[in-house]
């Protein structure tokens, strides 16, 4: 499971999935059911997995906010599922980052008209995306963006916006819905592994302890969190013991990069602490994988 979790980070599709496909025996992901499957947090919140990054579906009083939108091709049964909670309109769509798996499903949104918000960074990410540079896409690029810290709508259907800086991307948008006490994390707490880091999008490997350490000294009042990939919600606690992990394996890093050991070496050499029951360090391979973030962090730490 954790190893399909992990391939399931699909940031550019095609030839890539179509090979991971290919080498796990299933047909390619297009021709494959598409199944979105529907975890009811509480009265007005759900969880819609399969087809990218988990997606958060909050009813409002007077109308529906979607939490990221999946892969290419998965919009169209992302919206049918959404149907089948409620018959609200959908009226605004948060971006938590701009890879493909978060993103792409809107555009699959016939007959929606919604105001998509994202992190002002991740706006301009999403600019340089070949499928928000078609034309009819346009529209479903981010009107209204947050720098650090932002609200939406009131009362019981408030939402906030949070950006604590560089992590795994340099958009990551932490989405909160108070009276639910319930977060979305993106892909910046993807699941209790390495985590996957986009340099090509600002991420930091150096900075990622530190943002995950200010979310959670940020914000208050949360018990749940939704992350970007994982098959169930995590504990507020959880952020914390993310964030002594991110920390922990950078320290780690430092001292492999001081002992003079190639990333290829420390790669292969690096083992999960005991302590961190339930993580994983079975990157898949993007953005190189693990060697790939351990030499990112190595370029960081020598500016
Ligand atoms: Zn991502």
């Amino acid at each position: 499971m954790k190893r399909g979790v992990l391939l399931s980070l699909l940031m550019g599709i095609g030839a890539l999935s179509l090979t991971i496909a290919a080498q796990r025996g299933g047909p390619p992901p297009d021709q494959a059911p598409k199944v979105v499957q529907v975890d009811k947090i509480s009265d007005n919140l759900y969880v819609l997995k399969g087809g990218g990054g988990n997606t958060a579906v909050f009813v409002m009083a007077n109308g529906v906010t979607v939490v990221d939108t999946k892969l290419p091709g998965w919009g169209r049964p992302l919206l049918d599922k959404i149907k089948t909670v409620t018959n609200k309109p959908i009226t605004t769509i948060i971006n938590t980052h701009t890879h493909g798996d978060h993103t792409s499903g809107q555009t699959e949104f016939t007959g929606v008209t919604a105001e998509v918000v994202t992190q002002e960074n991740t706006k301009a990410n999403m600019e340089k995306l070949d499928l928000y540079k078609k034309p009819e896409n346009a529209k479903w690029l981010p009107k209204r963006t947050v720098k650090d810290k932002m609200s939406l709508f009131s009362g019981s259907d408030r939402i906030d916006l949070y950006y604590f800086g560089r992590g795994h991307t340099n958009g990551d948008a932490l989405v909160v819905f108070p009276a639910l006490r319930v977060a979305h994390a993106g892909d910046l707490f993807a699941g209790k592994q390495v985590p996957l880091v986009d340099y090509m999008n600002g991420g930091s490997g150096v900075a990622y302890p530190d943002t995950l350490s200010k979310a959670y000294n940020g914000i208050k009042n949360v018990d749940t969190i939704i992350t970007g990939h994982s098959e169930t919600p995590m504990k507020w606690n959880d952020l914390k013991e993310y964030a002594d992990f991110n920390k922990e394996f950078l320290t780690w890093v430092q001292s492999e990069q001081k002992a003079g050991k190639s990333a290829e070496r420390a790669a292969g050499e690096y083992k999960v602490p005991d302590k961190y029951k339930g993580y994983t360090a079975d990157l898949p391979p993007f953005f190189g994988g693990m060697k790939g973030y351990i030499q990112g962090i190595y370029d960081e730490l020598k500016k």
